[in-house]
């Protein structure tokens, strides 16, 4: 029995590196979509500078277009106030150049405030394409150790599964109802299903055991478990 209890420690140990090693392996791909998310954001903030840099010179090439059309019109007006004799109309032209003006002033303001607009971005762009490339090579770099880590763990756990599974096959032709009886607790006592005793204490479930299980525990002659929680419990040489 002591034996016995020994090899089922030896692969509750094994079972408790193999869960870590997987959740370690498990965890990478989530690391790896945090990492592409910061990048995308990198990527989304010089797309962002980029675009607007772009509806700034669309909008500049509109405005010219526009001013274009208003000078045109002023300049019609006036070659009509040169020709007319009527005191009225000529005031009414007047208007229509002063109104054809004020609009192209307006442009022309606007015109200079997204030229400012443009060179104040420029900065931003430049910074954002820094940061962008930056972040590339990092995610990349992260990326790679990711891959590398992974293959390592990988090949470790497959080696502790071998050795797991070698200990698994002594015990289970020893005593199949306690492998499975291991297999089960290791399952739902979230990979502690065999525990010492803390005096008289289970230390999975921290309840007291009666002195029966204390005696037969320390006697190790069969197998003991909790009356509380049901996981297998051995007592420490004292
Ligand atoms: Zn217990």
């Amino acid at each position: 029995m002591v034996e016995l209890l020994e090899k089922i420690l030896l692969l509750q140990e094994r079972d408790q590196r193999l869960q870590a090693l997987m959740h370690e392996i498990n965890n990478v791909p989530g690391e790896k979509a945090a990492l592409q998310r910061e990048l995308e954001e990198a990527q989304a903030q010089l797309d962002r500078a980029k675009t607007r840099a772009k509806e700034i010179e669309v909008e500049r090439a509109r405005l010219e277009v526009e001013a274009g059309t208003k000078r045109a019109q002023a300049d019609k007006y006036r070659t009509q106030q040169l020709e007319t004799r009527k005191n009225e109309e000529y005031a009414a032209l007047k208007h229509e150049i002063d109104r054809a003006e004020a609009d192209i002033t307006a442009i022309e303001d606007r015109e200079l405030e997204l030229m400012q607009e443009a060179e104040d971005l420029k900065p931003s762009i430049a910074e954002a394409e820094k940061k962008f490339a930056a972040e590339k090579e990092r995610v990349a770099a992260r990326f790679k150790s990711s891959d590398e880590k992974v293959g390592v763990l990988g090949g470790r756990a497959a080696e502790v599964r071998v050795e797991r599974e070698a200990i698994a096959a002594e015990i289970r032709a020893a005593d199949e109802d306690l492998f499975e009886l291991y297999e089960k607790l290791f399952l739902s006592k979230a990979g502690r299903a065999v525990v010492p005793l803390d005096g008289d204490h289970c230390s999975g479930c921290h309840m007291k055991v009666t002195p029966a299980t204390m005696r037969d525990a320390k006697v190790g002659t069969s197998v003991v478990s909790c009356e509380q929680c049901g996981r297998i419990v051995y007592a420490l040489p004292e």
